[in-house]
């Protein structure tokens, strides 16, 4: 028995999400006693069954992950930012479009920097603790 409080329905819940592949800010959508059954994406609205907070897959191969060619360490992070005027940094929706060098202000990572656009849609950023990519663009 489970006995660990989990947040109640339409409160903030992390989620792996299937659509953005990424551990997202979620809202319950579906409850069954403690057990959160129904998720809903805040960055790209889908629904979807919770999944708990870390995918399965990523947990076994944790130790043969190898850092990927975009990740920024935290030094890198600290020169990146350098200089950034934060005033001006445009608060993270996924409506809004984002371009290189845009400085990003996220509910979740806090203060990030745009590296580049993917294909419209998908921008990669930095934030303190390393790359995300993140949706922007729609709706
Ligand atoms: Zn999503």
């Amino acid at each position: 028995m489970i006995r660990a409080k989990t947040p109640a329905v339409g409160k903030d819940v992390d989620d792996f999400c299937t659509k953005c592949k990424m551990l997202l800010n979620h809202v319950v959508v579906a409850k069954v006693g403690e057990t959160i059954k129904r998720v809903k994406c805040l960055t790209c609205n889908t629904e979807h069954a919770y999944r708990g907070e870390k995918p399965k897959a990523e947990t076994t191969t944790r130790k043969a992950a190898k850092p990927s060619a975009a990740t920024v360490k935290a030094s890198d992070y600290d020169t990146l930012m350098k200089g950034r005027d934060l005033s001006r940094a445009k608060k993270y929706k996924p409506a809004v479009v984002f371009e290189k060098n845009d400085v990003i202000d996220h509910p979740k990572f806090g203060m990030g920097l745009v590296l580049g656009d993917k294909d419209g849609s998908k921008i990669d950023v930095a934030f303190s603790d390393g790359v995300k990519t993140l949706v922007h663009n729609i709706g």
